[in-house]
């Protein structure tokens, strides 16, 4: 049990570059949910996402972005539950789903229509304490350290989930399109995948970090033709391509990068279209999927591989009150690897 009756929150109270970080009501839990109090909490792209309201299904205002929480349970609400107080957890952006419908049946909980997503149609992270349901909360590998583990419950996952279904094999090329929070961890998994990992950016220090981790060839999308190069490379072109990119250009120059037969999958959510030629694809057997985050399953393997030593997030920790700056460079491009709250 914890006695505070308040908590410091990063709140966004209407859709714009700036949050104001402020004392808010500490939460209830509810049945099958657990107050959580944070250690720490990775901040992605998809909060800025958030925070701007960029995207056609928009969170309502005033409310606490983060799906990167780590942190102790401190109170459970009513019922049985998976975890104790004590228990190390975390929020995900898949902070619950209905169970029951053909999606939740079928394994593919990410996509059900009344799933809960943290940090957007429930309060996240960005705050000293938050509510998880302890039905879908990740459990934190024991010894893990809070900061570095963060981002592995939002771009861990998905990217790891990402490049399962690139469905490319070991020894196999994968493009890693875009090396920043989401794509530089992708370089480690793809690497422990045994793939062979390209790395795309519009930055010479991420590709540096990319090479780095695993990359054995790494390509400034500024400079060069990324098609041509990467075609030239392998030979054919790239047998996966992941695209975390937050520019639409990234997405049709993924395109020109692929080898025939291969398959596309884009992670990255910029507002925006881009123009995909209808020959080549047709003419080039080339797939384009979508993939959100990861389920449950993916969770747990995926920080298997950071507990197993495979992959570790470059992490630098930050403030709470640092959340606006963090944006800031964000939108410039200018984060190495990932920046993470430390409470
Ligand atoms: P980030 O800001 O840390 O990294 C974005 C990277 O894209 C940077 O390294 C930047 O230099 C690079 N980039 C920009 N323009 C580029 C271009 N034209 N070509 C190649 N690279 C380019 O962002 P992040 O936290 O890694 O998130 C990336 C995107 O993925 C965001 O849109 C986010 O909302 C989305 N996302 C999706 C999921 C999902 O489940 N599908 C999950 C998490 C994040
Ligand atoms: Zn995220
Ligand atoms: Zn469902």
């Amino acid at each position: 049990m914890t006695t505070a009756t308040s908590m410091r929150a990063a709140v966004v109270k209407e859709f714009g570059p700036k949050l104001h970080v402020e004392d808010v009501a500490l939460p209830t839990p509810g049945p099958f949910q657990a107050l959580v109090k944070l250690h720490a909490s990775g901040i992605c792209h998809t909060d800025l996402h958030a925070a701007e309201g960029d995207w056609p299904v928009k969170p309502a205002p005033p409310f606490v972005p983060g799906h990167e929480g780590v942190g102790e349970v401190v109170e459970l609400g009513p019922g049985e539950h998976p975890v104790q107080v004590g228990d190390m957890v975390g929020n995900a952006w898949l902070w619950s789903s209905c169970g029951e419908c053909e999606f939740c049946r079928t394994g593919r909980e990410t996509y059900c229509a009344k799933a809960e997503y943290g940090g957007y149609t429930v309060d996240g992270s960005f705050g000293q304490y938050m509510l998880v349901d302890t039905r879908y909360a990740p459990r934190i590998p024991d010894g893990a350290d809070p900061v570095e583990v963060a981002p592995i419950l939002c771009a861990g996952v998905t990217v790891y989930k990402a490049l399962k279904v690139t469905e490319t094999k070991p020894g196999q090329f994968v493009v890693i399109s875009g090396i920043g929070g989401l794509g530089h961890v992708a370089v480690q998994y793809a690497a422990a995948m045994g793939m062979r990992v390209i790395a795309v950016d519009i930055a010479d220090d991420k590709l540096e970090l990319a090479k780095k981790l695993g990359a054995e060839f790494a390509v400034n999308a500024k400079e060069q033709d990324p098609a041509e190069a990467v075609q030239a490379y392998t030979e054919g072109g790239s047998h996966g391509i992941v695209v975390t990119a937050v520019h639409p250009a990234a997405f049709g120059q993924a395109i020109g990068m692929c080898r025939s037969g291969g398959t596309i999958v884009f992670n990255g959510l910029p507002p925006g279209d881009f123009p995909a030629p209808i020959f080549d694809i047709v003419l080039r057997g080339i797939t384009i999927r979508g993939s959100l985050v990861g389920t449950r399953q993916d969770m747990a393997e995926a920080l298997d591989f950071y507990a197993r030593g495979k992959v570790a997030p470059h992490v630098t920790a930050c403030e709470l009150d640092d959340v606006n700056d963090v944006f800031e460079h964000m939108r410039q491009g200018k984060i190495d690897g990932r920046m993470a709250i430390k409470y």
